[in-house]
This record gives C-alpha cells, sequence and structure tokens, in this order.
C-alpha cells in the first residue's frame, strides 16, 4: 500500500466524515440514543391544518428520510475506510487483491478492487 496515498485519503476520509457529521446533526451528541440509528430524525416542523399541506409535508419527511439513509449509509463506508487505515487493512480487497491506486483516489472509501465491486 502507498503510504502517501493512504495519508491522503485518510485526510479526505476524515474531512467527508466530519461533513457527513454535521449534515447528519451528530456533531456533539452521543452516539446510539435516538429513534434513528446515529441519532439523524428529520422533525415535521408545523402541520399544516389542510389536508394538502399535510401530504405534502408527509412528503417532505420521506425525502429528509431517504436521503439521512443515503448519509447513513455513507457515513458508515467513510467510517469503515477510517478503520481499515487503523489497523493496516486499508487498500485490500475482499479477495485480498490489493485495490487499484486510481481507484482508491477516486474513491478513497472503495471496499473491493474493480473485478469484486460487482
Ligand atoms: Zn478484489
Amino acid at each position: 500500500m502507498n503510504k502517501s496515498l493512504m495519508e491522503e485519503n485518510k485526510v479526505k476520509l476524515l474531512a467527508e466524515q466530519k461533513q457527513l457529521r454535521i449534515t447528519l446533526g451528530h456533531e456533539g451528541k452521543l452516539e446510539g440514543k435516538g429513534e434513528f440509528p446515529g441519532e439523524y430524525k428529520p422533525t415535521f416542523t408545523e402541520l399544516g391544518s389542510e389536508e394538502g399541506e399535510n401530504a405534502s409535508e408527509v412528503e417532505q419527511f420521506a425525502n429528509d428520510l431517504s436521503l439521512s439513509q443515503d448519509l447513513e449509509a455513507r457515513l458508515t463506508k467513510v467510517e469503515a475506510a477510517l478503520k481499515r487505515i487503523a489497523d493496516g487493512s486499508y487498500g485490500k480487497c475482499v479477495g485480498g487483491d490489493d485495490i487499484d491506486e486510481a481507484r482508491l483516489r477516486a474513491e478513497p472509501a472503495a471496499e473491493t478492487c474493480i473485478k469484486h465491486s460487482k
């Protein structure tokens, strides 16, 4: 594993982790106490009294929720990559191959080589 690439990617991953944690509202909170994994829960700001308003707020809630789930999934992936950097397995595919450096440059959180990516 190319050490300087690993260091570069560690910086990128830490920055992404921080950004995701802020976006998801994790920053400064304890983990694991919320109803949703990682504490984030979109809130209904104000329920409208009209049926139409309610429907659009429910829709908005669903959108926020699915967005937050995408971000949670991304955060999990980023944190897994940081863990692999810490334990020395970073840059190795499940099959034991080295992940291509170009691939790691494009996607610092890549878990597999191109061959095993599907
Ligand atoms: Zn592989």
